[in-house]
């Protein structure tokens, strides 16, 4: 027995004095230790849930789980750009990672070429420490799990419905709600400058053009209504600030119009 404890600790000993001095001596490790400083992985969860809570049985049979993802999207851009960033980032850089990995383990097996008994050991043990000195894998795929519930006022029935998003089906999302996106902040700004082009002048112009009479019902300032400058074709559709597109008419002839915020911009 007391040989068989003897035995152990002496070939305990001889490994970690192999590995103390594998370690030391192995330029093949040293490298791989250089190499795994300079990888960052981006920190990316494998998995999301969500989960929204409707308030009505009639919201729960209309909204889906393609437009609850949208709607996440659109609530919070950055954190699925950092999502599908991160992911892509991390599938090419870990690629990459184990390109170099190969290389490092390929250069050490072929580096020594003697055969001693010595030789194969510190070889083993080389390698050994190699694949423990690798990184773990980062997250290279990612899905999102969304789910709609509804629960009844009294809380007795509880409805839902669930979908696991792939990263593709994410990316594909993304990127429709990022041109939606887009094209409305484009709108937006052409609004915006449309509105912009509405002066005083141009006001004054169209009410002289038009009589100082609403283009609808012929009412004047005098009948006690308010005249406003209205855009026939509405800003929100398209419409532009010039001459051609735009009349006189009172509060009243407006209010029946759609698109009251456009049309209320040249009261006078
Ligand atoms: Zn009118």
């Amino acid at each position: 027995m007391i040989v068989f404890v003897l035995v152990i600790s002496a070939v305990v000993a001889i490994y970690k004095k192999m590995k103390k001095n594998t370690l030391e001596k192995s330029e093949f490790i040293k490298e791989l230790v250089s190499v795994n400083e300079k990888v960052k992985y981006k920190n990316v969860k494998p998995l999301y849930t969500f989960e929204y809570l409707c308030s009505s049985r009639r919201e729960f049979n209309r909204y889906t789980l393609e437009e609850y993802l949208v709607d996440l999207i659109t609530d919070d851009t950055y954190l699925f750009e950092k999502i599908i960033n991160g992911v892509a980032y991390n599938k090419k850089r870990y690629g990459r990672y184990v390109d170099q990995v190969e290389r490092i383990r390929q250069s050490a097996a072929e580096a020594v070429e003697s055969s001693t008994l010595f030789d194969k050991v510190y070889k083993k043990c080389e390698d050994g420490l190699l694949k423990k000195t690798v990184l773990k894998k980062p997250t290279v795929d990612t899905m999102i799990d969304c789910r709609i519930t509804y629960i009844t006022p009294t809380g007795r029935s509880k409805s839902w419905c669930e979908n696991r998003f792939s990263y593709n089906e994410l990316k594909k999302a993304y990127e429709k709600t990022i041109k939606l996106k887009e094209s409305k902040e484009k709108q937006q700004r052409q609004i915006e400058y449309e509105r912009s082009k509405m002066t005083s002048s141009l006001r004054y112009d169209i009410l002289r053009r038009d009589g100082f009479r609403c283009q609808l019902c012929g009412s004047t300032a005098d009948d006690g209504v308010k005249l406003h400058i209205d855009h026939i074709v509405p800003v929100s559709k398209g419409g532009r600030t010039e001459k051609s597109n735009l009349r006189v008419l009172c509060d009243r002839c407006n209010f029946g119009k759609r698109d009251k915020i456009e049309e209320t911009n040249g009261e006078i």
